[in-house]
């Protein structure tokens, strides 16, 4: 993006020329255009939770109600106030993010407790989806971040939950390859335009079509777990086909202890 000035150049008040300033402002118009796009994201996604609380809170105060409703209203409202916490936590992780001020409190962590851990909840949260875990080894020790990497497999766990709004299998495959553990997070939803595969982690990305605008977002979670997989010296893939499903794969470095080889050892010992 070109800014263009022009002055007039004057002397003894007499104008003689005129003076054309050229100025690339690429990255202002995009910091521009970010700011504004993350003002909307921000008041659209905040506003509807809000409605809810608001609305179930006038309802609790101006009538009687029974207790099973009195319940109701009040889970949906403990629901939603969750739901803003969450989101202003997304925003408060993608600024630290990129001011490189997130840190990692990493310790020995097996992997599968974790996952198991977000899927149960996904359970209590939803009726129509199926779950199914499947791993080779009963465990798969990381150096990680517990909290980190509990945000990591609920991101990318709960997409596939959102994104499949007519229920299906999610399945969740751990396994090793050499000294990695991959996990295949897989659904069977509205899946990804191939077009659109490449941009999936930006942050604010959220693919642009009729299915997916019915479903709220804030287009940070994945730009989170990109974040969280790099700091662990990781990476992330997608594949996709659209109207099928899709396929996360989280691969992170396994720690493993070194297998001394008994026939290492002794032509070592021969040696001396
Ligand atoms: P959000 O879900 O808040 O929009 P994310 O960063 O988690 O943001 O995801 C970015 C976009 O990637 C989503 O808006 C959606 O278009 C797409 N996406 C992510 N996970 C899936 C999935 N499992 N199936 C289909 N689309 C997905």
């Amino acid at each position: 993006v070109i800014k263009v000035y022009s002055e007039y150049v004057y002397r003894n008040r007499q104008m003689f020329g005129v003076l054309f300033v050229h100025r690339d402002i690429t990255k202002e118009f995009e910091v521009d255009q970010m700011k504004s796009e993350f003002v909307s994201t921000v008041s659209h996604e905040l506003r509807t939770p809000l409605a809810s609380v608001l609305g179930f809170t006038e309802l609790m105060l101006n009538k009687t109600l029974k207790e099973e409703r009195q319940k109701k209203y009040l889970t949906t409202i403990y629901q939603e106030a969750q739901r803003l916490t969450s989101l202003i936590n997304d925003f408060l992780d993608v600024q630290r993010m990129e001011a490189g001020k997130q840190t990692y409190d990493k310790k020995y962590q097996d992997i599968l407790p974790l996952i198991k851990q977000v899927i149960e909840v996904q359970k209590i949260q939803t009726s129509k989806h199926e779950f199914d875990m499947i791993s080779d080894q009963e465990h798969f020790t990381v150096m990680g971040d517990k909290d980190k990497l509990l945000q990591l497999f609920n991101n990318v766990i709960s997409n596939a939950v959102k994104y499949s709004p007519d229920g299906g299998n999610v399945t969740v495959k751990v396994y090793q390859k050499e000294h990695a553990v991959y996990i295949d997070i897989q659904d069977e939803g509205i899946g990804i335009p191939s077009e659109a595969l490449g941009q999936l982690f930006t942050k604010f990305y959220r693919v642009d079509n009729s299915d997916m605008r019915k479903i709220g977002g804030t287009g940070l979670g994945l730009a989170i777990v990109k974040e969280i997989v790099k700091a662990h010296g990781g990476d992330i893939t997608v594949q996709s086909e659209w109207k099928k499903g899709t396929t996360f794969t989280v691969v992170l470095p396994l720690l493993y202890e070194v297998q001394y080889d008994e026939e290492m050892i002794s032509t070592n010992d021969n040696r001396k």
